[in-house]
């Protein structure tokens, strides 16, 4: 059995990986551009960052499976036995329409998000705000993710922001123009170390177009604060009404939660360049120190081999994919949709597509079934004796090398399936020493992957039953309410209304006849 780098055999003894040995936990970093051991700078304690979302909308499954990979980062240090403070931000000021330049430019995504007709809704960006953050944190939920440590507000921490502002002009590190302060790229050497972006030229030439205060020393300069007094959000700063710059909340909420230097700071290979390298600027003029040991990007995902986009129609939120509909759409089991944007390595660009998701959804129908039979506690004690306890631990073992090898989610899964099918080979006829082994499996596995139970959750055979077969009950009811309505029999229509609102399901009746929805869903 490999520990990383080394060799150690398989013992048969319950629960020895999780305490005895130090394991390896191996990860690409961005900046070294190479598989590094991570090694926290606190022995045994994981200090990390994963950038957020900005709540203008619901987030999409792209969003996901950057925050999945950090989720699966939280979940593979504690399998490790380290301790994890796991911050991810929400940024709900601040983000531009075109923020792919050193110095974002354009509109507030979330003052666009509230002039668009979504946004006629909501009362103010405030609101709009604290509805898709809600909803975000659903999603996160029902996706499995586990929660943070601390999910910081970029609104809610504007005196780090200030404050870190006015440190980089008292340090010469930041110069005040007409229109905002700016973050003056030639006062830090190294700017380019994470991207690469270093030759003057090319990021002059990127950025030559789009810079729109002429006062900037560089065009390459980016902005800390943005002078405005007609935002939609702004605050009273030493430099008058404003709002902050993109990438200053990150370095400010990251200290604040983290310290000057964290360990591992992760996000989607989008925010590499500008908002990651940045960051680093800001942080390292501000303290002297290296900021984050490791960085971590997540490839794009796109849909059926194009990108992602509205108007495309390939577009998907969690809550598109799991809601139950009556036009021919079953609900989709969030975890089959986790499962399947672990089927990808991070590293490589994902092709999500409707196949692969109902391939997923068979999958976890089987370990359905096996929970059904056994049960499921995230606290179960973990003990595989036995020839069969200590086969099954063994493909734990692999799933968990897979892992800490930089994430290696598909190697993960294939031990997933293989125990999967080592379980349904004897299904019917368990002892309850087999029994107690595969309990320990599932927490194991789930504690790993997240995708067998959500967490905190404890399942027996009829909760399960009940949670996937929601449309057949809900199908079945509506075929009772019709014949109720066509012999007149109003008494029974009606205990059949409150016996779907029972089952927290919508009914609307349209003139193609009833459609339902889960409430709260879409
Ligand atoms: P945003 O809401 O745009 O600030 O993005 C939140 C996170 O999702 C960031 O880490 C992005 O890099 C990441 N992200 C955005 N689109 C995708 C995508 N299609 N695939 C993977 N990650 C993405
Ligand atoms: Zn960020």
């Amino acid at each position: 059995m490999a520990f990383g780098n080394r060799k150690i055999p398989i013992h048969s003894c319950s629960n020895l990986y999780n305490t005895a040995l130090q394991r390896d936990f191996r990860i690409y970093n961005t900046l070294s551009r190479s598989v590094e051991s991570i090694l926290p700078i606190k022995e045994g304690h994981l200090s990390f960052y994963s950038c957020g979302p900005t709540v203008y909308s619901y987030a999409h499954i792209g969003n996901f499976r950057s925050f999945v990979t950090a989720d699966l980062i939280l979940r593979t240090a504690k399998a490790v036995g380290w301790k994890v403070t796991y911050a991810t931000n929400i940024t709900d000021v601040g983000h531009l329409t075109v923020d792919d330049f050193s110095d974002s430019s354009g509109e507030d995504k979330m003052a666009k998000a509230l002039r668009s007709k979504e946004g006629e809704a909501f009362a103010n960006v405030w609101d709009l705000a604290r509805y898709y953050s809600g909803k975000l944190i659903e999603d996160w939920q029902i996706l499995n993710l586990l929660e943070p440590t601390v999910r910081p507000r970029a609104t809610e921490h504007m005196r780090e922001q200030i404050a870190a502002v006015q440190s980089l002009l008292d340090k010469g590190h930041a110069y005040e123009t007409s229109q905002g302060v700016y973050f003056s790229v030639t006062s830090f050497p190294s700017y380019g170390q994470l991207s690469g972006n270093t030759l003057d030229n090319e990021l002059e030439q990127t950025v030559r177009n789009v810079v729109v205060d002429t006062e900037k020393r560089d065009p390459r300069d980016f902005a800390l604060w943005k002078k405005d007094d007609k935002h939609l959000m702004q605050w009273f700063s030493p430099w008058g009404w404003g709002f902050p710059g993109w990438h200053i909340e990150c370095s400010a909420m990251a200290m604040a939660y983290l310290g000057d230097e964290i360990d591992l700071h992760a996000g989607g290979e989008d925010l590499i360049f500008p908002h990651h390298e940045c960051e680093i600027a800001q942080s390292e003029s501000l303290t002297g120190k290296p900021f984050a040991k490791y960085w971590v990007h997540t490839r794009f995902l796109q849909v059926e081999g194009e990108k992602m986009s509205k108007s495309l129609g390939n577009f998907y939120t969690v809550r598109d994919l799991v809601a139950p509909t009556s036009e021919g759409g079953k609900e989709i089991d969030p975890l089959a949709v986790r499962m399947t944007l672990l089927s990808g390595h991070y590293r490589k660009p994902f092709n999500f597509t409707i196949k692969t998701l109902k391939g997923n959804v068979k999958h976890r129908e089987r370990l359905a079934e096996i929970v059904s039979v056994v049960g499921y506690s995230d606290s179960a004690n973990r003990i595989y004796e036995g020839d069969f306890g200590h086969a099954l631990q063994a493909t734990y073992h692999r799933a968990l090398d897979a892992m800490t090898d930089d994430l290696n989610t598909p190697t993960a899964l294939v031990a997933l399936f293989g125990g999967t099918k080592m379980i349904l080979s004897k299904l019917a006829n368990l002892t309850a020493t087999e029994q107690e082994a595969i309990r320990s499996w599932l927490a194991d596995m789930n504690e790993l992957l997240g995708v067998i139970q959500v967490s905190g959750k404890s399942a027996t055979v009829e909760d399960n039953r009940s949670d996937s077969s929601l449309g057949v009950k809900v199908e079945a009811l509506l075929v009772e309410r019709q014949q109720a309505r066509v012999d007149k029999n109003w008494g029974r229509a009606d205990e059949i209304r409150k016996a779907l609102t029972d089952l927290g399901v919508e009914v609307m009746d349209t003139p193609e006849g009833a459609k339902w929805k889960k409430i709260g869903s879409l």
